[in-house]
């Protein structure tokens, strides 16, 4: 897949925090910007969501995650949007489709939702560390809990363009009938300013 078709990123916060001997630059992961909505488990469709959701704020103050804010694009304005920069939607929780009011997120119980595939995972690999850098790593496949990733030797996999920096070192293999779009791999990957691994949304979920 074409990088440039991927995540384009907001520009990157650059914060000051007090601290022994000075002012220290605090950066904060790039937000990524999907090419596909991802809406919570339980919204069934991109279009029911969209159609049912009045804004009310309701799921975005109970995410314990932080993974819900207003979104501020024009077609969207304040309706939850979904990132991992602070957390990432576990599976075990379900409490934005408990107090949604409207339908716009259905009712999932921690058992249903964890079949429920909102997005899938998409490599970057120009990103990825141990490709660019030939640096171990494995983040992703490490706090993924489906067991969607496999670290295998880049050298084994066929690669357009540049090569990885070492052909033995191990780099992700996402397995997307696996992958549900928790958001974990994104969340937990080293990479700055962006992650090397992020999340796409379905239209409908659980089709891809
Ligand atoms: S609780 Fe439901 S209606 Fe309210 S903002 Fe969240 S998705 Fe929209
Ligand atoms: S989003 Fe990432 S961590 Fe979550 S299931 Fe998919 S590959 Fe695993
Ligand atoms: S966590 Fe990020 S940098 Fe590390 S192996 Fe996974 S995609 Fe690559």
């Amino acid at each position: 897949m074409m990088i440039g078709a991927l995540a384009l990123a907001l520009p990157m916060e650059a914060l000051a925090q007090k601290a022994e001997g000075g002012l220290v630059p605090i950066h904060i992961r790039e937000q990524t910007r999907r090419n596909l909505p991802l809406v919570p488990a339980g919204s069934l469709s991109v279009d029911n969501f969209i159609t049912r959701c009045t804004a009310c704020g309701l799921c975005i103050s109970k995410c314990p995650e932080n993974v819900l804010r207003p979104s501020t694009s024009l077609a969207s304005l304040l309706q939850p949007t979904m990132s991992f920069e602070r957390g990432w939607c576990r599976p075990e929780c379900t409490l934005c489709s408990e107090v949604c009011p409207t339908g716009a997120i259905t009712r999932v119980t921690p058992e249903q939702k964890t079949a429920i595939r909102i997005g899938h995972a998409v490599w970057m690999k120009d990103f990825c560390l141990p490709y660019s850098e030939g640096t171990d790593c494995g983040n992703c496949a490490r706090h993924c809990p489906g067991a969607a990733i496999k670290m295998v030797r880049a050298g084994d996999l066929e690669f357009t363009g540049k090569g990885p920096a070492d052909p033995m070192i191990r780099v992700p293999l996402i397995d997307e009938n696996r992958c549900i779009g928790c958001g974990a791999c994104e969340h937990y990957c080293p990479s700055e300013p962006m992650a090397a691994i992020y999340i796409e949304g379905h239209p409908r979920q659980n089709e891809h």
